[in-house]
């Protein structure tokens, strides 16, 4: 499985997931021109795309969907509520596919596990999604409110996690936001503060896990050096795997999953 982010933040979100001739986008954040323009940067073209999911009806997920559906033909996968409060992004000639919190949806290979958050929005989900012939499992967990216990169930045994590391708590409270955006996105149904994150990425980590990719950074509530290292400390000297963090305005790298794993086997000995 292979795994790009190709943008994070409250201006856009979206991820690329491949296995096996599949091609799965998760959200679709950023205008259709945007969208192609990032696919370009990692040598993806759009028609060939397979699905598209949405984990939730804000913007900042969903602002190209309807567009990417019609240009590239995608099947989209939306919750029922989701569909309703986001109808004016459709025209009806979209093949939308209704899923639920309650049940995996198969695409190819992959097989996407949604799971209830409390964001604030109508119906927000997060997902992992894991490959079927290898069972390499990704999380990808932004506007989660806070990291309930079915959110922390649900993430554990994850290879790869990309994970929202929304804001600096005191960053935050110095930022010029009204006080009604301080309270929503410091609140406990808005976005994952730095040190929330950490303590999350502690209880989840565990000897297969290989790359951590935080997102959804506040542009004015974080700084991604700050992020990294409350993260990083957090992981501690036991993890051996990538720390990245994602940003808004450029994919990052492809990460081959099966390839980190590989790279974090031990060494084979033998005793005669
Ligand atoms: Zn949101
Ligand atoms: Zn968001």
């Amino acid at each position: 499985m292979k795994v790009t982010v190709l943008g994070s933040g409250s201006r856009g979100n979206a991820v690329l997931i491949e296995s096996d001739g599949v091609r799965l986008l998760v959200d679709a954040g950023f205008s259709g021109r945007d969208l192609e323009r990032r696919l370009a940067a990692v040598e993806v073209d759009p028609s060939s795309l397979t699905a598209l999911l949405v984990t939730h009806d804000h913007s900042d997920h969903t602002r190209g969907m309807g567009v990417a559906a019609r240009r590239w033909g995608l099947p989209l996968y939306l919750t029922d509520k989701t569909r309703t409060v986001c109808r004016d992004l459709l025209d009806g000639s979209e093949e939308v596919r209704a899923y639920s919190s309650a049940t995996e949806v198969e695409i190819g290979g992959l097989v996407v596990t949604p799971f209830l958050t409390v964001h604030d929005a109508v119906d927000p989900v997060a997902v992992t999604v894991t490959e079927r012939a290898t069972g390499e499992k990704l999380g990808i967990a932004t506007d989660l409110g806070r990291a309930t216990a079915p959110v922390r169930h649900a993430l554990q045994g994850c290879d790869i996690l990309v994970l929202e590391s929304n804001h600096d708590e005191i960053l935050l409270r110095e930022s010029p936001y009204p006080w009604s955006v301080k309270a929503r996105i410091g609140g406990s149904h808005g976005h994952l503060s730095n040190r929330a994150a950490a303590e999350l990425v502690r209880e989840l980590h565990h000897d297969g896990l290989c790359a951590v990719i935080l997102a959804h950074l506040s542009e004015q509530a974080n700084d991604p050096a700050l992020a990294h290292d409350v993260v990083a400390e957090a992981l501690g000297r036991r993890y051996r795997g990538t720390l990245q963090v994602a940003t808004q305005e450029h994919p990052l790298e492809p990460i081959d999953v099966s390839a980190k794993r590989t790279a974090r086997l031990p060494v084979q000995t033998t005793l005669f």
